[in-house]
């Protein structure tokens, strides 16, 4: 199934406000990202928030800093001021977002904020030097609250892996939101796992036969509801392994498969050859694909041709070349 962005069905997505140019850093400054400005947002429908500003905590403020021992959560306080503690109120913010934004796709991050951090972000001893590294805090309850939510750091998208897999699950979450979450029965959840299939196997074989093995027994004996969040948790817990060369070229000869009888020796001879290119890391990902679906376009059946494998997100953001 081919994935576009028409106009004006944009696919929302919360980001840290400073990444959009935003004067609201502790010191008035932004970190304006200019891939998130100038290439996502020809798809993504930017929503920005920044958890200090909405607690209040004004611009300029003072600095503010994880603080704990390993293991226990830490606490938000000053830099400059210790008594300045601010964690139940950034909690609070982070409480109330995720309740008013249940539609969001997925969420990019300021890295190492203790607020937007999504990890390895500094937590130092009471009265000393760093210890240790954690999640910010409003990441954390996001995390908590709203576990499915697909987030990444800016400053790890520039890893062409990181970035391709964050957008990945970016549009699988879309289409769950968009054709399985309010439909009333079983049929849109079994077509969802019909078409993700390949998808699925490419990041996470284990949980591709797990998911298939539950909606074939175990799921109609559970309600709807309760089975579509089993579904969806274990779905986009799978995804956000990044698939690799082997995952990818295991996912390939599968769909190739389906191709076998419609082709004649010399054609299946040049796909196995791009892919066995791929697999030893010659060519990339691009090149076996597009001759892939060049053929499953003419030969495959539905339910190959709807596979979101073959065309997980737009082509123009051209996230499988560099893969
Ligand atoms: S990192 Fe988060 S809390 Fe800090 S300025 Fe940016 S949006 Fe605000």
């Amino acid at each position: 199934m081919a994935q576009t962005t028409p106009a004006g069905d944009a696919i929302p997505v919360g980001i840290s406000a400073c990444l959009m140019g935003e004067q609201v850093r502790y010191n008035g400054g932004h970190k304006r990202s200019r891939y998130c400005l100038e290439v996502l947002q020809e798809c993504f429908a930017f929503e920005p928030f920044c958890p200090e500003l909405e607690a209040g905590l004004g611009v300029p403020r003072e600095p503010i800093r994880l603080v704990g021992a390993p293991g226990e959560p830490p606490r938000v306080v000053g830099t400059v001021n210790p008594e300045l503690d601010v964690s139940e109120r950034l909690e609070e913010v982070g409480q109330a977002f995720v309740a008013r934004h249940r539609h969001l796709r997925g969420f990019i991050l300021m890295k190492g904020s203790p607020s937007c951090g999504l990890e390895r972000v500094k937590v130092y001893h009471e009265h000393g030097m760093p210890s240790h590294a954690d999640s910010g805090i409003f990441v954390r309850v996001m995390r908590e609250l709203f576990p499915e939510l697909p987030l990444e750091e800016e400053g790890r998208m520039s890893d062409a892996v990181l970035r391709e897999n964050f957008i990945t699950r970016v549009f699988a979450f879309d289409d769950w939101k968009r054709s399985v979450e309010n439909e009333p029965d079983y049929h849109a959840l079994i077509q969802f796992h019909s078409r993700q299939k390949y998808l699925l196997m490419a990041h996470h074989v284990e949980a591709y036969r797990e998911l298939g093995h539950f909606l074939g027994s175990g799921a109609h004996a559970q309600p709807l509801e309760a089975a579509k969040a089993h579904y969806l948790r274990r779905f986009m817990q799978a995804l956000s392994r990044p698939a690799t060369r082997k995952t990818h070229t295991n996912a390939l000869m599968h769909v190739l498969g389906y191709l076998k009888q419609a082709l004649d020796s010399e054609v299946k001879q040049d796909l196995l050859q791009a892919v066995e290119e791929y697999r030893l890391g010659h060519v990339n990902l691009v090149v076996p694909l597009r001759l892939i679906n060049h053929y499953v376009k003419r030969h495959g059946s539905d339910y190959i041709r709807q596979q979101t494998y073959l065309d997980p997100h737009p082509y123009e953001l051209a996230l499988r070349n560099t893969i």
